[in-house]
């Protein structure tokens, strides 16, 4: 397939306005404009774009509900907080073609009518900053960003806004928290911020890919934008591939791509020649899957029906030198060090999986833990206040279905006898 949304990684100067615009940047923007909002609405319904942040929320009808309320100012933010444990897919985008994810989200503010955007972006990714900034005083100089924008009657302006390094902060009620200058946790739904978020106005909150397949939609067009990958859930996807692959990185592919073609054509195979014992499909909060489920399509419709989720396609790939008993533990010590507070199953769950999962990795383990573990996860799942606690859980459950003799081991052997 070809490439959309890394074409321009490689190139020399990707990040330049006068580079973007020689491989036909800002085309897709031009021709936006001179289309009515609601037609570039239903344009994104009929292509099926599908959010790539995690949930796979419709795109297009998360834009009509927001369109339908006539309540201005509306907002649109750019999710650039991707911090999970395996996730930087976004990374390139980012850093290397900043001008695709600006041509997208002028597109979106005309089609939502947004007069303000705003790119959230990670703490962790210092050097994006600049180079976002940097992109963004080239556009107003074009006239691309600010009144008027390409000589239309649309008016956009646009801000970068840095995160402070919390991983909760990429769901979208803290993020709006967050760039409000509170502190990042998640609000109560209903109602919506498609309703009532930043500011109390309609706001729109979607990922960097999300945004960046904009100028793609607008340029093939939604009827062959949906025939790319599965049908279902069309497009092109980005995958993160980690872990004991030999070729690790960024990979665009038609969305359905199965996590077998990804790990052995794409990837290069298990490193030095090992054994896949293990593969975590979508980033650490989505459910850990064994070898006999790698035939598998990694997309949102899939995913479900073989036991784990798309998430943020962020693969982790481990071969059999790793004790997934570490892995658990070192997974829920992340969750238990992002929980935000809010709510008791969480904040304290969390911590009670870790110090089990580690007692058991350091030896220490007692006969019953593993159905302590069972419990304290059934009382988070579903009993929070977000998804986070969810993930947590959920992510230690599928560990001990699929791999719980390597828990049992560790008990009564009273050590590891992986490593
Ligand atoms: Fe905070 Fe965890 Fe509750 Fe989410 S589930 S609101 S992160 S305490």
């Amino acid at each position: 397939m070809d490439t959309f949304l890394l074409k321009n990684i490689n190139t020399p100067g990707s990040a330049d306005i006068s580079v973007y615009k020689k491989s036909g940047g800002y085309k897709s923007l031009k021709k936006a404009l001179k289309m009515k909002p609601e037609d570039i609405i239903d344009e994104v319904k009929r292509a099926g774009l599908r959010g790539r942040g995690g949930a796979g929320f419709p795109t297009g009808m998360k834009w009509d509900f927001a369109s339908r309320d006539k309540n201005f100012p509306k907002y649109l933010l750019c999710n650039a907080d991707e911090g999970e444990p395996g996730t930087f897919k976004d990374r390139p985008i980012l850093e290397k073609d900043p001008h695709l994810l600006i041509e997208g989200m002028a597109i979106s503010a005309h089609a939502l009518q947004a007069e303000q955007g705003y790119i959230y972006l990670r703490a962790e990714y210092p050097a994006a900053k600049k180079i976002l900034e940097d992109a963004i005083d080239q556009a107003y100089e074009d006239g691309i960003l600010g009144e008027g924008i390409m000589g239309s009657k649309t008016n956009f302006d646009l801000a970068v806004h840095r995160g402070a390094g919390a991983y909760i902060c990429g769901e979208e009620t803290a993020l709006i928290e967050s760039i409000e200058g509170k502190r990042g946790q998640p609000r109560l739904k209903p109602p919506f911020p498609v309703n009532v978020g930043a500011w109390g106005k309609p706001t729109i909150v979607n990922n960097v890919e999300t945004l960046s397949n904009l100028p793609l939609i607008i340029e093939i067009g939604a009827d062959a934008y949906s025939k790319i990958g599965n049908p279902d859930c069309p497009g092109p996807k980005l995958y993160s591939v980690s872990g004991f692959v030999n070729k690790p990185g960024v990979y665009e592919l038609p969305m359905g791509t199965s996590l077998k073609d990804i790990i052995y054509d794409h990837c290069g195979g298990i490193k030095n020649g090992g054994n896949l014992k293990a593969v975590i499909p979508g980033g650490i909060s989505t459910p850990i899957l064994p070898p006999d489920k790698i035939d598998c399509q990694m997309d949102f419709v899939s995913l479900p029906k073989c036991g784990s989720m798309l998430g943020s396609g962020a693969v982790m790939v481990f071969d059999e030198s790793v004790c997934l008993v570490k892995v658990a533990a070192r997974a829920m010590y992340f969750f238990e060090h992002e929980s935000c507070g809010k709510c008791t199953p969480c904040r304290e769950g969390t911590g009670w999986l870790r110090n089990i999962l580690e007692r058991i990795e350091n030896g220490l383990g007692r006969r019953g833990d593993v159905e302590l573990i069972l419990e304290v996860a059934s009382n988070i799942s579903g009993k929070t206040f977000c998804p986070l606690g969810d993930g947590a859980a959920g992510m230690v459950l599928s560990f001990i279905k699929h791999f719980s003799d390597e828990f049992d081991e560790h008990i009564e052997n009273k050590k590891c006898s992986v490593n």
